[in-house]
């Protein structure tokens, strides 16, 4: 099998894993790889926009995101996100992210369900895409990273609780990384539900590594399921219907046309609310977004308006039928302040991680925050200790296993009322 070497690998090219790849001394030699093309993660797919959390709001911040969290997060993490978001979004603004600006060319916050006030920065509803792209122009510019496509990580090596590379598959050819630090980006666990608003090829593969290598993890019981997904038993992955359009005031409403939930409420509020009308009466639900202005909703929600008409919807004058899916992992691998996993040499940033942020249910748009100030972290601390680490190489070979089967076992363990909802490998 062939070996290639270098510095710093990062598995997975979503905000978490180019954000940190950015964030390390550009003498570093880095690769990045991903199971698909650069762009297919959720990152890309993100509307509603991210956190900003300005000097003076952190205790605001704070009692939102504790409350959207049952109060389960853990407080430590909490501060480091709420006094380093601004630092992060200015980052990101110098290497060119264009968030939307009011006439005065001011940074135009909107609100979004269960924020007590306007606190998040957006790209019309492509915040995801727009990110995305600043990164991605930011790294072709970076001679010293080298991006894998197409390339999906097996197995990681691991010898004496201390990470030095990964095994890999490309087109039918397997070959292996030796590297000082592996970063694993590789996102939640969507592509293992039937239901679910991520991409199909992210599919838990740090849970099912960590449970391979005894690597510790936290809140696997914590899943989130989206209330707001489109209907729609054609499509793999289901459309999501951002909260941010409830911030603005659409509304959700049964068969009979009668409202049963507050919008505004958090994410699980809404989707129990919803499950328990849908089986009380077998009711459809729907997304009203209709009492909005329409040239509104088509300037401000642009790529919605236009996904929903491609498929048979204006969202100006139809009502849109919704479920819940499944979205968001709040739990994963536990990490430290700095990214650090209980594996020496291992960091997780990103949705793969657990950092404590969500606790048991993550307040909108607190995801991509999180994945850039713990991004910054583990850079840092890489940065900072890489230096006395030797490369190691060592003679390990891979052996057959499947992680999504390990992965969907964890997952109906830790949840077994989800167990229909899970795809068979
Ligand atoms: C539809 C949608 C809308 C959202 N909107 C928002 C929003 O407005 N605001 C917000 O804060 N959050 C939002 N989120 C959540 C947020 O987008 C994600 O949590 C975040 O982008 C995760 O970033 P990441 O870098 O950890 O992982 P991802 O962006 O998911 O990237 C994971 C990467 O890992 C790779 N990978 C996975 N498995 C393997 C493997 N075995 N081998 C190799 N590579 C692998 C994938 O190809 C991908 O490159 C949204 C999510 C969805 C699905």
């Amino acid at each position: 099998m062939s070996s290639l070497k270098t510095d710093v690998l990062i598995v997975g090219s979503g905000i978490g894993g180019l954000y940190t790849a950015l964030n390390l001394d550009a003498k570093l030699n880095i690769t990045i790889v991903t199971n698909s093309k650069i762009r297919d993660c959720n990152s890309y797919l993100a509307q509603g926009g991210v956190t900003t959390v300005m000097p003076g709001d952190e205790d605001s911040f704070i009692e939102d995101t504790l409350a959207a969290g049952h109060f389960k997060n853990s407080y430590e993490t909490l501060e480091i996100v709420a006094r380093e978001s601004w630092k992060n979004i200015q980052t990101l603004i110098d290497m060119g992210a264009k968030f939307q600006k009011n006439e005065n060319g001011e940074l135009k916050f909107t609100k979004e369900a269960a924020h007590s006030k306007k606190r998040i920065l957006f790209h019309g509803s492509e915040t995801g895409k727009m990110i995305m792209e600043t990164l991605i122009e930011n790294i072709e510019k970076r001679e010293n990273i080298t991006i894998f496509e197409n390339t999906e990580l097996l197995d990681l090596k691991i010898s004496e609780n201390s990470a030095y590379g990964g095994f890999f598959r490309n087109k039918n050819k397997n070959f292996s990384v030796d590297s000082k630090i592996v970063v694993l980006a590789t996102g939640g666990i969507g592509g293992l539900f039937k239901n679910s608003t991520n991409h199909e090829n992210i599919k838990g593969i740090a849970l099912a590594l960590a449970k391979r290598h005894n690597i510790e993890t936290k809140d696997i019981d914590c899943i989130q399921l989206h209330p707001t997904a489109m209907e729609n038993p054609s499509r793999r992955r289901l459309f999501l219907l951002s909260e941010a359009l409830r911030g603005e005031g659409a509304v959700i409403r049964d068969a009979d046309g009668k409202r049963f939930v507050d919008e505004l409420l958090p994410r699980d509020k809404v989707t129990e609310s919803i499950i328990k009308r849908k089986n009380k009466n077998n009711s459809q639900i729907y997304l009203d977004v209709t009492a909005l202005d329409s040239d509104y909703i088509k300037n401000r929600f642009k790529s919605i308006w236009d996904e929903c008409l491609e498929i048979g919807y204006d969202l100006t004058s139809d009502l849109i039928p919704i479920c819940p899916a499944q979205h968001y992992f709040m739990g994963g691998i536990k990490t430290d302040l700095k990214g650090r996993s209980s594996c020496q040499y291992l960091y997780v940033v990103g949705e793969a991680a657990c950092t404590g942020l969500h606790g048991k249910n993550r307040l909108a748009s607190n995801s991509l925050l999180e994945a850039l100030v713990f991004g910054r972290k583990a850079a840092s601390d890489i940065n900072i200790h890489i230096m006395d680490i030797t490369l190691t190489e060592n003679p390990t070979s891979e052996d057959e296993w499947c992680p999504e089967k390990a992965a969907r076992e964890i997952i109906i363990r830790h949840r077994g009322d989800l167990k229909n909802e899970l795809r068979h490998y």
